[in-house]
């Protein structure tokens, strides 16, 4: 027998093996989409739950950071229409409705709300899928690694106006240092316009971000993680500066201090700590320029924003291969924390994940079962049948 031909006999001996003649697939359908929102502050955070044709449900995250999730609502529908009698495990076909939607955003920011809308879809769609095969998502990734995610706190959204001095970052780091953490990540330098033409003034705010930073660093010891999110306030020139002013501080990683692939790269081939960035560019396609021109050390896809749970593992391979740790960025309600946690579980090349510190006292307890972060920070990766949550109720309202 020709190789080409036992190949094509052995694929089909699997196949029959799985479905008999005169049976077919019974792949649950997509048959409802519902929304839930929780308010938390300012924002909100946006549930999707996909229900099938026998009455399965799957959850998944579509936050953006919206108070009125609309645009992403309204998205979302468009994407369902599309996919509705379709099979829980069209994750590449769900992908194919999504990819021209959020293209017609114009990129940028824009994009947001489409790609949080499609990542929402996809994580119902692996939730579902997990509850049909009875496995955990992770599982469905390639198989754990490990069982425990480690999880840094920002403390940054819980700092808030008149508390972000080098005192309210040190209180607030001093609170998720009792609530276990052993890393932080804080972006200091909000209060910066970019391109100020009031040079004082910018250099005044650029040292109060470095106090706050010194301040944190004192208060959690040398020994915790740093991580300075930069939040893209800095010129080439000036973030280069900033990295030398930071390096007694010797932090976990420098975030996306400056704007663009070229001054990224820039500063990451003479900063003496590691680079980290790249949380709102969506798939592989963005990734790629980014990865291959070294623009830093550590990826963070969201996986909201970055294309879903299958399109980070994706990313990750991709920063794998460049010899790249993936670090997902996600402040995101307990579910979006999980969904990445569960492709976290699976990558060789897995760092340490985002979690919101902070933000809303109830957030362990708006799913079931409640949220499994201990000691360290450590994120228990749930071992039930896919992303592992249901809703509690009590603090979710349906919404759109
Ligand atoms: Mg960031």
């Amino acid at each position: 027998m020709q190789r080409r031909q036992w190949l094509g006999a052995a694929a089909g001996a699997a196949f029959a093996a799985s479905v008999l003649p005169g049976q077919t697939r019974k792949s649950p359908k997509i048959a409802k989409l519902r929304f839930y929102r929780a308010m938390v502050g300012p924002r909100a955070w946006l549930a999707l739950q996909v229900e099938t044709d026998n009455g399965l449900t799957g959850l998944g995250d579509a936050t953006h950071a919206a108070a009125e999730p609309k645009v992403c609502v309204t998205m979302a529908r468009k994407m369902f229409a599309a996919m509705e009698g379709r099979t829980v495990f069209e994750v590449e076909g769900l992908r194919q409705v999504a990819l021209p939607v959020i293209a017609a955003q114009n990129g940028g920011r824009d994009h947001r709300p489409a790609a949080a809308a499609f990542a929402g879809l996809e994580q119902c769609l692996w939730d579902l899928q997990g509850k049909v095969l009875g496995l955990p998502c992770s599982e469905l990734f390639g198989g754990r690694l490990r069982s425990q995610v480690h999880n840094y706190a920002n403390i940054n959204r819980a700092t808030k106006g008149e508390a972000r001095t080098p005192e309210g970052f040190s209180q607030m780091a001093q609170r998720g240092l009792d609530a276990g953490f052993d890393a932080f990540k804080m972006a200091s330098f909000d209060h910066l316009k970019p391109n100020d033409p009031d040079h004082e003034r910018f250099a005044d705010g650029t040292q109060l971000g470095i106090d706050c930073i010194a301040a944190v660093r004192q208060t959690i010891g040398p020994d915790r993680d740093l991580l300075v999110d930069g939040h893209s306030k800095f010129s080439r020139e000036q973030a280069i500066e900033v990295a030398l002013r930071l390096e007694p501080q010797k932090l976990f990683w420098f975030e996306e201090a400056t704007p663009g692939i070229p001054n990224l790269a820039a500063l990451n081939a003479v900063a003496r700590m590691p680079t980290a960035g790249g949380e709102s560019l969506f798939g592989v396609g963005e990734f790629l320029p980014y990865i291959a021109g070294k623009a830093v050390d550590i990826v963070m896809p969201d996986m909201k924003f970055c294309g879903g749970m299958l399109e980070l593992k994706k990313i990750a391979a991709m920063a794998e291969a460049a010899g790249m740790a993936c670090s997902p960025h996600g402040p995101a309600s307990p579910i979006g924390n999980m969904a990445a946690a569960q492709v976290c579980a699976t990558l060789p090349n897995f760092q340490i994940l985002e979690f919101a510190y902070g933000e809303v006292p109830w957030r362990g307890e708006c799913v079931t079962p409640e949220e499994p972060i201990g000691k360290g920070g450590m994120l228990e990766v749930l071992d039930r049948p896919g992303i592992g949550y249901e809703l509690n109720g009590k603090y979710w309202e349906a919404y759109g």
